[in-house]
């Protein structure tokens, strides 16, 4: 009989706690905010992209990013356990164009009814204009996603975000419309620095790199990108391949090879050296440089430092670039898994 009462003494706490996590969560979801704070969730994948989102959001948002940086974004399969960040959020940014197809699942599995998805890419650039090429063949179906890497469409995304924020928070649109302003003068005078340091290259910029991350700003500022080495798989080249790109390389006359830190190839290597072209290793797709909370680690740092190893590396010089200033326009509270 004791037994008997404790265990419902017992039951009734469990159902008190119960009904308090229930009333919580109730609370958490059903505003614009789901934060306590009254901050909007957002849920994005890539460093670059959560940087972009942490410069228009500011402190107004809550973001977190799902792709640790310096992982393969192209092969990456989220965790289980990021179901529960994808449920909390109000809002879903990825970069689309098919780069984050497992995590795009998982978040149509797991999102609340009104949580919107954005493919950020899909927004600003019309499927007649997707680059395939060697790394992204049109016949496997998955266009070159790298849209960020230019400095237009970078900003671009940005003013697609500050909308989707804007509608769903109308009470910040004010500050989000400020970082707007204030980060798209940035990637303008990322975009100038480009164009004027690019001009000093000898014969202009002819690229070769690892990963295939430059088709969009190579077309729009009339770079030659004569070509990436890395095979849509993910697999190193065959022998024939390589041997075909030493060939393209050396008929080009092009000074020097680019690897990336995601991707370290040794062939990449082998092709720069049997080419007699010099190679350099340290490109960053979307790994951001530093370390959290470094005022480098930042999208316009790390399209600073790509754009002036590209310049530098092919015998030019780069002091617009390098006097940037490239700084965050809003606090970033952003997580970033590493
Ligand atoms: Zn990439």
């Amino acid at each position: 009989m004791v037994t008997r009462v404790r265990h419902y003494a017992r039951s009734l706490a469990a159902v008190s706690v119960l009904t308090g996590s229930v009333a919580l969560a109730g609370c958490t979801s059903s505003t614009d905010a789901a934060e306590p704070g009254g901050r909007l969730v957002v849920a994005t994948t890539v460093a670059p992209l959560t940087s972009i989102v942490a410069n228009i959001g500011g402190d107004r948002i809550s973001v977190t990013g799902i792709v640790p940086e310096g992982t393969n974004s192209h092969t990456f399969e989220p965790d289980p356990s990021v179901a529960g960040l994808l449920s909390d959020a109000d809002l879903i940014l990825v970069n689309g164009l098919k780069l984050e197809d497992p995590t795009l699942q998982l978040a149509q599995a797991n999102k609340r009814p009104e949580t919107e998805i954005v493919e950020v890419g899909n927004e600003v650039l019309p499927e007649s204009e997707y680059i395939y090429d060697f790394s992204f063949p049109k016949e496997e179906g998955k266009p070159n996603p790298h849209l960020w890497t230019d400095p237009v469409l970078a900003g671009e995304y940005a003013t697609v975000m500050a909308k989707k924020f804007s509608e769903l928070d109308p009470d910040n649109a004010a500050t989000y419309d400020a970082n707007l302003k204030a980060f798209l003068a940035k990637t303008t005078a990322l975009a100038d620095a480009l164009e004027a340091d690019q001009a000093s290259v000898p014969g202009g910029i002819k690229l070769v790199t690892y990963h295939d991350a430059y088709a969009y700003v190579g077309q729009r500022y009339g770079w030659d990108v004569v070509g990436a080495i890395q095979p849509s798989n993910f697999a190193e080249p065959t022998p024939s391949e390589v041997a075909a790109l030493i060939d393209q390389v050396k008929a080009e006359k092009v000074s020097a090879v680019f690897g990336s830190e995601v991707f370290p190839s040794p062939v990449l290597e082998e092709i720069a050296n049997e080419a007699g072209a010099q190679y350099i290793d340290d490109l960053r797709d979307d790994d951001l440089p530093g370390e959290p909370g470094d005022p480098e680690h930042s999208f316009l740092g790390l399209m600073r430092f790509d754009y002036q190893t590209i310049i530098e590396g092919l015998g030019g010089q780069a002091p617009t670039l390098k006097s940037l200033d490239v700084s965050d326009v809003a606090p970033d509270t952003a997580k970033y898994p590493q």
